[in-house]
């Protein structure tokens, strides 16, 4: 037995320790609380004090640990008569009703979770991941539950892909504060069409322009539900696009070559797609021989370059004329990619058009989806969508 007297951690007007047992060698702390009966019993729900008590229950719950001793304590708690609510717990200010761990030990895992994975989180504490996600995502249910989005000029709308399992997630983010608004499930028309049907008939007409990928569902929905937003289709997701495109030229030419061609090929992927500010001093001389010995890929690459310049116009006319110049230089390519690719961007020229009176700009697309693919890789618990959306959502939560 320890001589420490716990008592003064747990003063908490309403339950008193009636027993505290610590047993060294497994490291353990047992506390059993029970109701102070010089106070009568309050209901959880509405705070008011309670005459009648229905009956009594007990059940353990983990506390903060006291040293690296794992603290549970047993707390004997009251079921209530309230004259409002009818039977309910009572609130032992100790714990939340319904959750495996006191308040204070809550606290503290959300402070972790800021900064550690759910697994992380739950293997430093001894816990199980789950306990550790439901209480996660109640307190991030509580913390969005009704909240108001405001009116907002400008959205981008992303889609985020769950490899694993096929599914997607669409993404709807106020372009000027950056913060994520609504996450539904699937990429599809019904998808965007619920995030419209969440909002008033006044934050609907606020809407000035849209930015998105060139995706038919989504275009069906913004016409549909908020015809008067334009449609904006913007550098990231465009040459994103395009990107795809290199890659199966990339890959045609690399099983048409020789031996010496496909060692020149090897794992070149990344490397032609990569920003050309962002290549590396040693990438450079590879990248060049790359494009030596391969006209196709070299063709798709001086145009991928070239595509970018189509945001750089301010007025619609020159950006439509440079438009009409490179799907030109694309179908004199011959490269069957690159020439239904031009057939694509001729029918959404609008969006990209757009472009000049509503520049929304591709920075925070990119940035939001880096973001993203950060949190994603914590993917503890994320199999719960819901969970995973509020994750999202807090991530970019303006924090004022
Ligand atoms: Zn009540």
């Amino acid at each position: 037995m320890s001589g420490i007297n716990i008592k003064a951690f747990f003063k908490f007007c309403r339950v008193k320790v009636a027993k505290q047992v610590v047993e060294t060698a497994e490291k353990v702390v047992k506390v059993t609380v029970v109701p102070d009966k010089r106070y009568k019993p309050v209901c959880h729900k509405c705070n008011r004090a309670a005459d009648k008590i229905h009956s009594y229950r007990e059940r353990t719950v983990r506390d903060l640990n006291i040293f690296d001793a794992k603290t549970f304590i047993r707390v004997v708690y009251r079921v209530v008569r309230c004259n409002r609510c009818g039977d309910v717990v009572e609130d032992t200010e100790l714990v939340h009703p319904y959750m495996r761990v006191t308040k204070r030990l809550a606290n503290y895992i959300l402070e972790l979770c800021r900064f550690m994975s759910l697994k992380e989180v739950a293997g430093h504490l001894g816990l199980d991941w789950k306990t550790v996600k439901e209480i996660h995502k109640r307190h991030l249910l509580d913390k969005f539950y009704g909240e108001d989005i405001g009116k907002p000029r400008f959205l981008a709308v992303d889609e985020i892909s769950l490899k694993k399992r096929h599914r997607y997630l669409t993404v709807v983010v106020d372009w000027e504060s950056g913060r994520v608004l609504w996450v539904g499930e699937g990429r599809r028309y019904e998808t965007l069409k619920e995030f419209f049907a969440s909002l008033n008939d006044e934050q609907r007409q606020s809407i000035e322009a849209i930015a998105m990928d060139m995706w038919d569902p989504y275009i069906k929905a913004v016409r549909e539900c908020c015809p008067g937003a334009r449609i904006v289709f913007d550098q990231f997701h465009v040459v994103q696009a395009f990107s795809k495109v290199i890659d199966k030229v990339r890959n045609e030419e690399y099983r048409k070559a020789d031996e010496e061609g496909k060692e020149l090929m090897k794992g070149s992927k990344y490397l032609l797609l990569k920003n050309k500010d962002n290549l590396r001093e040693e990438e450079v001389p590879r990248l060049r021989a790359i494009l030596e010995a391969n006209k196709a890929i070299t063709t798709v690459y001086i145009l991928k370059d070239y595509l970018k310049k189509l945001w750089h116009y301010k007025y619609p006319g020159s950006a439509r004329k440079f438009l009409d110049y490179w799907c030109c230089l694309a179908m004199q390519s011959k490269i069957r990619h690159v020439m239904a690719f031009a057939k694509t961007l001729k029918r959404y020229a609008y969006g990209i058009i757009n472009h000049c009176k509503y520049p929304l700009h591709t920075s925070r697309l990119e940035g939001i989806n880096n973001k993203i693919k950060v949190i994603k890789r914590r993917a503890y618990g994320f199999h719960d969508i819901e969970y995973f959306s509020l994750v999202i959502k807090n991530a970019f939560a303006v924090t004022n």
